[in-house]
């Protein structure tokens, strides 16, 4: 192996390292979502769709030509979404150098655009407490002085790209310099460095500034119940709606019971605020005063407007169910919402929660690339 090729396997190694070190931080990834990247002049690495940062290895990544994944940049697309992204995604996938079987994340397009060797792209709680909020904008623009690029909330997928790569050159011109922070209103963050512990500051830094800037402590988490309870609680529900115990999950505490004491409490958390929230929990979370003894009947009038189960249940003063189709599914379901109230709470220090609309949650309904990843992160 030539020194070349050795050094590239020593940044490989690096870009292992950086995706567990933020994937097993829950504050900055949940399950399958955010990626990561490594490239050199020809090539890039990047994590593959629905692969998990916590555990990854060699791997779950996926090598691209970058001179084809430029084709996408140049290339004119349909106007039409259901056409354009297919489209998109057969361009996505003709850049793959290696392994043909895996998808490489949607995102590729925002890391390629990057100039950074190492591109980390995360959903930390904190980061979306103020991309999630009423004055995003402002406060980033307060809190990261006027130097920030800040990209509206904008569908996922090919419009992004398009939307942040003109915000790019823009910001080119106007600093003569490589944007190193985006900021995603209502997503997240990506960061890009020439080293792993240069991204690594950066998100210091940003934490510190927002954390400088919060001054609600989240409420006290202490008031977990006997398992007893929630067992209780859990496979009465279960035997109600006829399915697995394990698929059950219930879960109560101070942040929980903040949200739950009563309908107005619970608006505050009752929309998702980023697409990832939709692929995990869906978009309609339901509120219930009902006995647990008497639920079937409220859960049946949601599976007549919504055609499936809830995935969220609301249990009026007591806490959260989460419903999915094994047990670490319907935990990872739990955490995502139970980090949507995080990031809820948080946002009150930057003018109170903003959710997606009804369109942009549409879009995110029926695309089919969220559902792949879904289906793959979740197994
Ligand atoms: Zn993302």
């Amino acid at each position: 192996m030539d020194s070349r090729n050795s050094s590239i396997e020593l940044q490989k190694e690096k870009l292992i390292e950086i995706s567990r070190y933020y994937g097993n931080n829950p504050e900055y990834i949940i399950a399958g979502g955010g990626n990561t990247s490594y490239k050199t002049k020809e090539k890039l690495w990047i994590k593959a769709s629905g692969v998990s940062m916590a555990d990854i290895d060699e791997d779950g990544f996926v090598c691209l030509s970058r001179e084809k994944l430029k084709i996408i940049s140049t290339k004119s697309y349909s106007q039409n979404s259901l056409i354009r992204e297919p489209q998109v995604k057969g361009d996505l996938q003709k850049a793959i150098i290696s392994p043909s079987n895996k998808r490489p994340s949607v995102e590729t397009s925002l890391h390629e655009l990057m100039d950074f060797a190492f591109v980390v792209h995360t959903h930390p709680t904190l980061v979306n407490a103020l991309m999630c909020s009423r004055k995003a904008k402002r406060s980033a623009k307060k809190l990261f002085g006027r130097k920030v690029l800040f990209i509206e909330y904008t569908d996922p997928g090919y419009v992004l790209y398009k939307k942040v790569e003109e915000e790019t050159v823009r910001f080119r011109d106007k600093f003569s310099s490589e944007p190193s922070v985006i900021y995603l209103q209502n997503h997240g963050v990506i960061v890009g460095g020439n080293t792993i512990d240069e991204i690594k500051e950066i998100y210091v830094d940003i934490e510190k500034k927002i954390r400088n800037h919060i001054t609600l402590q989240l409420p006290d988490k202490k008031t977990h119940p006997s398992l007893e309870y929630a067992k209780k609680i859990s496979s009465n529900i279960a035997a109600q709606l006829e399915i697995a115990p394990s698929n059950v999950l219930f879960r109560t505490n101070g942040l929980i019971q903040y949200f739950v004491q009563n309908n107005r409490d619970f608006e505050k958390v009752d929309k998702p605020f980023t697409p990832d929230d939709i692929v995990y929990c869906r978009s309609d979370y339901l509120f219930t005063s009902a006995a647990t003894t008497e639920i079937n009947e409220v859960v049946d009038r949601y599976k007549k407007r919504h055609g499936s189960l809830p995935k969220i249940i609301a249990l009026q003063g007591k806490g959260l169910i989460a419903i999915d189709e094994s047990e670490k599914s319907a935990r990872i379901v739990m955490d995502i919402f139970e980090n949507m109230m995080k990031v809820s709470f948080y946002s009150e220090s930057f003018g109170g929660p903003q959710f997606m609309n009804p369109e942009q949650i549409d879009f995110i309904d029926n695309w089919e690339v969220e559902n792949y990843r879904r289906k793959v992160s979740m197994k």
